[in-house]
C-alpha cells in the first residue's frame, strides 16, 4: 500500500510503498477515504525537539481519518467489513484508575496514532476494535476526516454552560474556529474571537463570532462595552497555547469566569496568580476527547446542524501532500483534507 512515512530523523516526509499493516483478534483493519493534516503532523513534518524525542523512525503518520472496515479480527463483535468508521487516535491501557472509571482521556499510558505507532496517512491501517467509531450516514467524509479535531473543539467547549454566555475564544487556528461555531450552535450571548493571524481571524467571523479582533493591532478592552459585555467575559476557551493570550484573558474575564484551556504552551506560563485568586476563577485543563461521551456529542451536534466546514481550506488527493503541509506550515489554511480513495464526498 502506499503510506507517507517519516523515514529519517530529518525534516519532510516520504510517500512510499509498504507493507499493509497485520491486525491482531481484536482489531479492525480500515481502508482509509479520507484523512486530515493536524498541527501535530507539522510539528513531525518539521522535526522540532518534541517530534524527535517522542517519534520512533520510521513511522507511518497521520491520526485524523475516516475510512471502511476492510477485515475485521477473529474476536472483534458488532463491527463489520464495510461500515464506513473513524476512530479515538489515542490508545489508552484500560487498566489504571482514569480507564476503569470513565476519564480514559487522562490515562498515564496513553499511545498516539501516528506518533507512537502506525498511523492513518496511508492506504490502510490497524487498531483495536475498542477504539473505533462508527460515522452516522448524515455526515459527510469531508467533515468525519476530521472528528479528531473536532471532539478537541467539542470537548472543550462543552466542559462549561455556554448558554446566555458571553465566551472569548483566544486563538482562531482550526480548533479554535470550531469552538467558535460550536459555542453559536449551543447558544452563546457574545462570542469575541482573538488572534494575531487575519486569514483566520476571518474563518472565525464565517461560523458566527461577534468580533475577531487582530490583538497584534487591537486592544480587546473596548470590544466588550461595545458589545454591551458589562462585567466581562463568562467563559474563556484558550485555543491558542501563547502566554499573552492567556495573561490577555485574565484581565477581561467578570470574578467567577470559567476557563477551558487546551491550548499548549511551549514552555512554562507566568501567570497573575492573584488574578486567580481574588477572581474566584475556574480553570480546567483539557485533553483529547471525553471517550467515547465526546463522539456521541459531536456526532449529534453535526446532525442538529453544526456546520464546521468553512474551516476547510484544501482538499488535495494524498499525493499532493507536499502543497497541504506548505499551506499548514504557512499557518493560513484552515483543515487540509487529504483523499486517499479518489473520491469525492
Ligand atoms: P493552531 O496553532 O493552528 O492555532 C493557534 C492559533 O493561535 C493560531 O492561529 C495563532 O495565530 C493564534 N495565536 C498566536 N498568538 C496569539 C495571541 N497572542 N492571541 C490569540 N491567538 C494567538 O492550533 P490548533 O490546531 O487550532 O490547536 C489549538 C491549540 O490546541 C494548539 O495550541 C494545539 O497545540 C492545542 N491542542 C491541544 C490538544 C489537547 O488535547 N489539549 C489537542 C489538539 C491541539
Ligand atoms: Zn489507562
Amino acid at each position: 500500500m502506499k503510506a507517507l512515512r517519516k523515514l529519517r530523523a530529518a525534516p519532510g516526509l516520504d510517500l512510499v510503498e509498504t507493507d499493509t499493516p497485520a491486525y491482531g483478534a481484536h482489531d479492525v483493519l480500515i481502508r482509509v477515504r479520507k484523512s486530515a493534516i493536524c498541527g501535530t503532523d507539522v510539528h513531525i513534518y518539521n522535526w522540532d525537539d518534541w517530534a524527535a524525542r517522542t517519534l520512533p523512525v520510521p513511522l507511518t503518520i497521520g491520526h485524523e481519518f475516516v475510512g471502511t472496515i476492510a477485515a475485521v479480527g477473529a474476536e472483534v463483535e458488532g463491527l463489520g467489513v464495510g461500515q464506513r468508521v473513524s476512530a479515538e487516535g489515542h490508545l489508552t491501557c484500560g487498566r489504571c484508575r482514569n480507564c476503569r472509571t470513565g476519564r480514559a482521556h487522562i490515562c498515564a499510558s496513553t499511545v498516539g496514532l501516528g506518533v507512537q505507532r502506525p498511523g492513518c496517512f496511508a492506504e490502510y491501517l490497524a487498531l483495536p476494535a475498542r477504539n473505533v467509531f462508527p460515522v452516522p450516514e448524515g455526515i459527510p467524509d469531508r467533515v468525519a476526516a476530521f472528528l479528531d479535531p473536532l471532539g478537541n473543539a467539542v470537548h472543550t467547549a462543552l466542559s462549561f454552560d455556554l448558554a446566555g454566555e458571553d465566551v472569548l475564544v483566544t486563538g482562531a487556528g482550526p480548533i479554535g474556529v470550531m469552538a467558535t461555531a460550536i459555542a453559536r450552535h449551543v447558544g452563546a450571548r457574545r462570542i469575541v474571537v482573538t488572534d494575531v493571524n487575519d486569514a483566520r481571524l476571518e474563518l472565525a467571523r464565517r461560523v458566527g463570532a461577534d468580533r475577531a479582533v487582530n490583538v497584534a493591532r487591537e486592544t480587546l478592552a473596548p470590544v466588550l462595552p461595545a458589545l454591551g459585555i458589562r462585567e466581562g467575559f463568562d467563559v474563556v476557551l484558550e485555543m491558542s497555547g501563547q502566554p499573552p493570550a492567556i495573561t490577555q484573558a485574565l484581565e477581561v474575564v467578570r470574578p467567577g469566569a470559567r476557563l477551558a484551556l487546551l491550548g499548549i504552551a511551549s514552555g512554562p506560563v507566568a501567570l497573575p496568580w492573584n488574578t486567580l485568586v481574588f477572581k474566584g476563577l475556574e480553570l480546567k485543563g483539557i485533553y483529547g476527547r471525553e471517550v467515547f461521551e465526546t463522539w456521541y456529542k459531536m456526532t449529534a451536534l453535526l446532525e442538529s446542524g453544526l456546520d464546521v466546514t468553512p474551516v476547510i481550506t484544501h482538499e488535495l488527493p494524498y499525493t499532493a501532500y507536499e502543497e497541504g503541509f506548505a499551506a499548514m506550515r504557512a499557518g493560513t489554511s484552515g483543515k487540509v483534507i487529504l483523499d486517499w480513495a479518489g473520491e469525492k464526498g
